[in-house]
């Protein structure tokens, strides 16, 4: 079987809008069309207001199209959540299973749904103790929670629980959210370059040279690269994980887990093949993409693999979601620490009480606040992040490999078939040196995370920017 270097819900995309052609008002600017930027306009949709959506690309293409979708209670996240903080954040991620399958009934959308069983597990005896606590807040959560043995080929669990989970096509449920957007105005291939604000009103000035006035703004653009009065930086940093998706000794649909050990695997199943997930580190650490690859592709749970990829997401110093009011009238919803489709569900919720100054649904308002002060042990985590930084970005200088070449300035990539490509090796967003990702043909960024396709197109991170590419021969 000749094996893909993408996602598997990349069949799912479908390019369905135009792009900006011409200036526009509206109430609220939505910026990104990934899970939060959809989730958030399908809930002001419930307003009159006049609602716009911006995607760089194609809606969903983003992180989102790379996930590998497991929907559970059992999040790993929960380790690392405080014992202040964890009953009110699994309640919002029991609301989120709720919105979710509501959304999927309300707009009968066929995106693969079923129940299935969750599982948290560890296979360490000094992670016993962390699993039976959160355990114990979920029972006291009232959730549906269970001891039990966990085995799957050569994994064979320590301590598990188990719990309800579904199962999702993540591609296929958004395209039915999107399709029952009758009254919000979308625009795809079209990225937002500039936001200014002046009396009040912000103004957008898109890629292709075109305005959008707005009322209000909520950036759904994954890292929240705009915000620099923030520190964001400083907040959170971004964790990359490798998965592979194929055919498995013996069939098992019936599941997903997940471990709470270090280092994170995590399996779940999608028309009878199972998609493996492993690797996960903050970008710098492990920037080799081929070793991350070959220990999916050596891993004895495959007996054949279809499709390789990686992606990354927002990680957070509390390992909470950020959403809600930054400045004025200017909101955010990112920082979904690896668990993106519940916070999605209660953030979007969260954002349209906000902005539509209802009183229901805030009562993850606190729990989520982007204005948080940052404590002195989450300080330390974040200049951790600053050195990681560093690191990839001497790594970026020292970076080889042999179908690579690399000047000052410059990189190309000489692929098998002779054609050569030939870019701008600095990445636009803080101009550290680009590392070519040889198993999905990208230039990533080992600083902070932005990566771009071969012709040079920003495909995630920060990089507001596309890379320019010299040549293509
Ligand atoms: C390896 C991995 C596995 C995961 N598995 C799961 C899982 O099993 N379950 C789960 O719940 N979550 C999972 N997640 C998390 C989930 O994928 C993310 O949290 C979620 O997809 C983030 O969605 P988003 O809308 O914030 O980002 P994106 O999908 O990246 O959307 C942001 C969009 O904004 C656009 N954009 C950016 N800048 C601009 C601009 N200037 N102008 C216009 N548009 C712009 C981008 O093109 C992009 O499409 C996983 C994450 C990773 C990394």
């Amino acid at each position: 079987m000749t094996m893909k270097n993408e996602s598997i819900w990349n069949n799912y995309l479908k390019e369905k809008f135009l792009e900006l052609n011409e200036d526009i008002e509206c109430d609220i600017l939505i910026i990104g069309g990934g899970i939060a930027g959809i989730l958030s306009a399908y809930e002001l949709s419930k307003s009159n207001k006049k609602i716009v959506l911006v995607e760089r690309n194609k809606l969903f293409s983003g992180v989102t199209s790379k996930m590998t979708a497991k929907v559970t209670i059992l999040e790993d996240i929960l380790k690392k959540i405080s014992d202040k903080d964890i009953d009110k954040y699994i309640k919002s991620q029991l609301e989120g299973l709720d919105l979710l399958k509501e959304n999927i009934l309300n707009n009968n959308i066929d995106c693969c749904f079923k129940e299935n069983k969750s599982y948290l597990f560890t296979m360490k005896k000094s992670n016993i103790k962390k699993l039976k606590n959160i355990y114990e807040h979920l029972k006291n959560n009232k959730v549906k929670v269970k001891e039990a043995n966990f085995k799957f080929n050569n994994i064979e669990a320590l301590f598990a629980i188990e719990a309800l989970g579904y199962e999702i096509n993540p591609i296929k449920y958004l395209n039915g959210i999107r399709d029952s957007l009758t009254n919000v105005l979308i625009y795809e291939n079209t990225s937002v370059d500039l936001v200014l604000k002046d009396d009040g009103i912000f103004t957008v000035k898109t890629n292709n040279k075109h305005e959008i006035k707005a009322l209000k703004i909520i950036f759904a653009t994954n890292y929240p690269y705009f915000l620099k009065p923030l520190l964001f930086p400083l907040k959170v940093h971004l964790e990359k994980s490798y998965i592979g998706y194929g055919d498995t000794e013996s069939l098992n649909e019936g599941f997903n887990a997940i471990n709470i050990d270090k280092e994170v695997h995590s399996i779940r199943f999608y028309n009878g093949k199972m998609i493996y997930l492993t690797g996960s580190s903050t970008i710098s650490n492990k920037v080799n993409a081929i070793k991350n690859f070959n220990k999916i592709k050596e891993s004895p749970l495959f007996k054949d693999i279809s499709n390789l990829w990686s992606n990354m997401d927002i990680i957070t110093n509390d390992s909470l979601p950020i959403i809600g009011e930054v400045l004025k009238d200017m909101y955010i919803i990112t920082g979904f620490n690896t668990w993106g489709i519940l916070s999605s569900h209660v953030g979007a919720s969260l954002l349209a009480s906000l902005i539509l100054g209802k009183k229901k649904n805030l009562k993850y308002k606190e729990l989520f606040n982007p204005k948080k002060k940052i404590n002195l042990k989450k300080f330390l985590n974040s200049s951790l992040n600053v050195y990681d930084s560093i690191n990839g970005y001497l790594k970026g200088l020292l970076n080889k490999n042999k179908m690579v070449f690399y000047s000052k300035d410059n990189a190309m990539y000489v692929a098998k078939d002779g054609k050569c490509y030939l870019v701008k090796r600095k990445c636009p967003h803080l101009k550290c040196n680009l590392i070519f990702n040889s198993v999905e043909k990208t230039w990533d960024c080992p600083c902070h995370g932005s990566r771009f396709d071969l012709y040079g197109n920003v495909i995630s991170g920060p990089s507001k920017y596309n890379i320019k590419v010299k040549s293509v021969k």
